[in-house]
């Protein structure tokens, strides 16, 4: 999966260099993520279904956001839809500290498992809305969201140290989105930089205003 999709891709323009970020995908197995019926598809170029209506990514799409991060050993991460856990175990072997919020608690009990199962004992997990971030555990190095909104969080902007970087499918939650970058600079401002077009399920709050 590793080599053809996301190292050495036909299509160059989709190539992962991040040397960190390829050990990691190599290692986390991607088809404890998935249900049962899903494992013969695990290490297949798409999304697969993961039950409640959601779904995880690509495994191209997971390694471009783990790279576009810069996660460095040390770094505090928070993802926002921590899903089956699989994004949540491949930034575990980036750094030790990792914090993950799901919406939905059976997917929420489902990663929770999968996660003790492989080891990924690390892993701080909590079973509500992203949306507020996790302000005890702030200030965050990094800060990915797996779910589309069309702002970026405000709670989520202050709980992101000078210097971090935001990474998060930006946009309306039907239909295309932009996976964006966004870097807290010095002064607090915001420096955001487009990735490419994409599409992931609806980030759901009641904190949002309305799309
Ligand atoms: N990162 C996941 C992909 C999950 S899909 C993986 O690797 O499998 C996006 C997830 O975001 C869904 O599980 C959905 O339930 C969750 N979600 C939606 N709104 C949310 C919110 N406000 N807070 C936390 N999670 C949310």
């Amino acid at each position: 999966m590793v080599d053809q999709q996301i190292a050495e891709p036909s299509d160059d323009r989709r190539i992962i260099t991040n040397a960190r970020v390829l050990d990691a995908m190599r290692t986390v197995p991607r088809h404890q993520f998935v249900p049962e019926e899903m494992r013969p598809h695990a290490y297949r170029d798409r999304p697969l279904p993961i039950g409640h209506r959601q779904t995880i990514s690509q495994p191209y799409i997971v390694a471009l956001m783990s790279e576009l991060l810069a996660v460095e050993p040390g770094h505090r991460v928070l993802e926002i839809g921590t899903g089956s856990g699989y994004q949540a175990a491949v930034l575990a072997e980036l750094t030790d500290e990792v914090y993950s919020i799901e919406l939905l608690a059976p997917l929420a009990e489902q990663a929770r498992r999968s996660l003790r199962a492989e080891g990924y004992d690390s892993i701080q997990l909590r079973t509500g809305d992203g949306f507020r971030g996790w302000p005890e555990a702030a200030p965050f190095d990094s800060i990915i969201l797996t779910c589309a909104i069309d702002e970026i969080p405000p709670p989520l902007w202050t709980q992101l140290k000078i210097g971090g970087r935001l990474v998060m499918p930006l946009g309306p939650q039907e239909g295309m989105q932009r996976l964006i970058v966004a870097t807290k600079k010095d002064n607090g401002s915001r420096e955001t930089e487009t990735i490419i077009g994409v599409r992931f399920v609806p980030l759901v709050s009641d904190a949002a205003a309305p799309q």
